[in-house]
């Protein structure tokens, strides 16, 4: 069976780099005839995307498009709709949505952003406010969302709101699909501490919605979100790059620049405790990875999610330390932008340090993935939940 599988990836493979020699092709254009030979989220059916074999065979597609000199930047240019969107519209939406929207959300042809957060509701989602109100065949969105990555480059959101406000409040919701283009959409941005204003806040007034780009069932709006959020937890904290990158390489950079075969000692134990440590965590990324079966990823997304935070917080600082004074210099300046791109990646130490105080909070802060291991993976008893069975309209908001 897996040599079923391989054989057919490798064919694949073959016949894409043939017709699209990933050096020498417009990365769009790739990405495109990638997604249209099945490799790019080889575990969806074919005709979307994949292949219908394990997931475990898309590292190495994406290995062998780096070494013959393409990109799977896209990955990041497009975080909320490949890491998200994608799994979410292949599990719950209409045969229309899957042709329609992911061969141009796989080749960045079109962005995506997430419009769940609000200014009432983070951690406690299913609190949202956002209404949208039925009218014929279209839905009217009125509301505020919060700290929407990307939403400035957006064409298309993944929208949660509350469409029934007597409900107790995970019922009353409804998902949607929203054209960030539409009348009474206004994107704002939001400046992080980076200097960047990766995200945004976005206002809905008697925005439309055709109902056809509701998402799952009316009411059905958090059993869609559930999938959101455990792809979004699998594509913060579970991706797996090269031994050595990320937060680690700025860190063995900084060592040996700055102190090399002279350094302290103590110092040179912590870097390699922590590469270690990094490297354990790319291992062990990599085998849930192996074992994950096809469809929507389970609570043991949260796992990776809250190391992952932890340890990127823990090199980031240390790097700082390691820098001595030349940490507290910004180099290239302050300079406030809207940039294209998360900058969790291809960053500079000073500004990776920055960036990581975030790692804790997006996708779920560290106390709610502590929460949800307890819960759904070790069996522990729930969290009170007081609001849980009355309508919303009635819960007390400040
Ligand atoms: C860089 C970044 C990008 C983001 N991008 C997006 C995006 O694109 N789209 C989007 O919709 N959202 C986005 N978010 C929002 C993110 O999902 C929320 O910030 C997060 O869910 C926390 O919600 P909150 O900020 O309202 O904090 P709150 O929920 O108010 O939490 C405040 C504090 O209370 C703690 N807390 C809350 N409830 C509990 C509990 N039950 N048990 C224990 N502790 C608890 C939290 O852990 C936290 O420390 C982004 C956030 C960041 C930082």
């Amino acid at each position: 069976m897996a040599t079923d599988e391989r054989k057919l990836v490798d064919e694949q493979i073959e016949a894409l780099f043939a017709s699209h020699p990933p050096a020498d092709t417009p990365e769009r254009e790739f990405w495109g005839a990638q997604f249209d030979h099945g490799l790019a989220w080889v575990q969806h059916a074919e005709g979307f995307g994949g292949l219908g074999v394990s997931p475990r065979w898309q590292g190495e597609v994406d290995r062998r498009i780096n070494e013959a000199g393409g990109s799977t930047r896209n990955r990041y240019l497009n975080v909320l709709g490949i890491g998200m969107g994608a799994g979410t519209i292949m599990a719950h939406g209409t045969d229309e949505h899957q042709q329609r929207f992911l061969r141009p959300m796989f080749a960045c042809e079109e962005i995506w952003c997430q419009l769940f957060s609000e200014p009432g509701a983070g951690s406690d989602l299913a609190a949202l406010a956002t209404s949208a109100k039925q009218e014929g065949d279209t839905w009217i969105v009125n509301g505020q969302k919060v700290w929407t990555t990307l939403g400035h480059l957006a064409k298309w959101g993944l929208l949660v709101t509350r469409t029934d406000p007597d409900l107790p409040k995970h019922a009353g919701l409804t998902y949607f699909i929203v054209d960030m283009e539409a009348d009474g959409v206004d994107v704002r941005p939001l400046y992080q501490i980076t200097g960047e204003a990766e995200f945004n806040e976005v206002y809905f007034t008697d925005t439309p919605i055709p109902d056809d780009l509701r998402v799952g069932e009316v009411g059905q709006g958090w059993a869609v979100a559930m999938t959101t959020l455990m792809n979004e937890r699998v594509a913060i904290g579970g991706s797996v790059s090269p031994r050595g990158s990320g937060s680690i390489s700025l860190a063995v950079e900084a060592w040996e620049k700055l102190h090399g075969q002279d350094g302290d000692p103590v110092q040179r134990d912590q870097l390699l405790s922590y590469w270690a440590e990094a490297e354990a965590m790319r291992l062990t990324t990599l085998r849930a990875k192996e074992a994950a079966k096809q469809g929507t990823p389970g609570p043991e997304g949260s796992t990776a999610k809250l190391h992952w935070a932890d340890l990127n917080k823990a090199i980031t600082s240390f790097t700082m330390d390691l820098m001595g004074p030349e940490g507290m210099t910004y180099p290239g300046g302050y300079e406030f932008t809207r940039p294209d791109q998360t900058s969790n990646r291809g960053t500079s130490a000073h500004k990776a340090f920055l960036r990581s105080r975030a790692n804790s909070i997006e996708g779920g802060t560290s106390e709610i993935m502590k929460n949800i291991l307890g819960e759904r993976v070790l069996g522990l008893p729930g969290e009170p939940r007081v609001d849980k069975n009355i309508p919303w309209r009635e819960v007390p908001r400040s």
